[in-house]
């Protein structure tokens, strides 16, 4: 589980979880921070939402248009499938897990 933390703390527009940490899709190590730049995307580890950070430094996302999606690498939509699937599977973070992870 990360612990570090690379992004200020802020709201997903999804469903409201926090959020103060990144990292990169392409890179298979999840544990390794990458700092997002405008127009990334993300996902929302809470419900699986597929976001684009509009202001990194303050860690602001957006919910992704569909035409953002459908124009990403076919690997990489894969790997948001796999993961949404995983998020939907497992259910929302309980609160009290996101406490303890500092969330
Ligand atoms: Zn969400």
């Amino acid at each position: 589980m990360k612990t570090e933390h690379n992004l200020p703390p802020h709201a997903n527009p999804c469903c409201g979880h926090v959020t103060d940490a990144s990292s990169d899709i392409e890179d298979l190590d999840l544990d390794k921070m990458a700092m997002p730049d405008v127009g990334d995307i993300a996902v929302c580890l809470n419900c699986g939402a597929i976001l684009v950070y509009i202001d990194p430094e303050r860690n602001v996302t957006r919910y992704a248009h569909r035409i953002e999606i459908e124009t990403l690498p076919r690997a990489t939509r894969h790997k948001l499938s796999v993961m949404q699937k995983f998020i939907h599977k497992r259910g929302w973070i309980p609160r009290e897990a996101r406490k303890r992870d500092g969330n």
